[in-house]
């Protein structure tokens, strides 16, 4: 059984990331989702709010499981049995930092847990949770680029 993690903020998960999960379920016998508090960076929506959009986003894919997690992404892939690390990327930018991480978090785990990156599709590279939160504040159209639960929930905060 090999099992995945794919994790991230997601504040808030974009169909660019939707399409990652879903061509990683494809791959792996079961893709763990994980959702970061990331309280450092101050997300724009809570833990819970990203939570539950994925988990109405994907609850209708088979073999995707949507989980929160605080600390060391290695400790959370080895309390769920994961040996893989999934990530997506979208332009050479993220390349830099991405080697980094999996560097690291092939060394924290002494070899056991690999990082796998699937290349974005050209329909949602430039897409970003950032530039949507950006777009959407300001009172942009992002409904093409993230799933309808989203555009709703920025509708609602942006309104009250
Ligand atoms: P993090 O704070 O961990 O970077 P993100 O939610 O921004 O969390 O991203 C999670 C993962 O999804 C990262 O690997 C990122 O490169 C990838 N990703 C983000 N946006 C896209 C996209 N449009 N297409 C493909 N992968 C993406």
């Amino acid at each position: 059984m090999k099992r995945a993690v794919y994790p991230g903020t997601f504040d808030p998960v974009t169909n660019g990331h939707l399409e990652i999960i879903e061509r990683a379920a494809r791959i792996f016998d079961e893709l763990i989702v994980a959702v970061t508090d990331s309280s450092g960076k101050s997300p724009f929506f809570t833990l819970d709010e990203r939570y539950r959009f994925l988990v109405e986003c994907t609850e209708k894919m088979g073999r995707v499981k949507v989980m929160k997690f605080s600390g060391l992404l290695v400790s959370f892939c080895q309390s769920v049995g994961a040996s893989v690390i999934v990530r997506g990327l979208r332009e050479p930018n993220d390349f830099l930092r991405e080697y980094q991480m999996a560097l690291m978090n092939r060394l924290q785990s002494d070899g056991e847990i690999e990082t796998v990156f699937l290349a974005a599709s050209t329909s949602y590279h430039f897409v970003s949770s950032s530039l949507i939160r950006e777009v959407a504040q300001l009172g942009g159209r992002i409904d093409k680029l993230v799933p309808e639960v989203v555009s709703k929930a920025f509708q609602e905060r942006l309104r009250g």
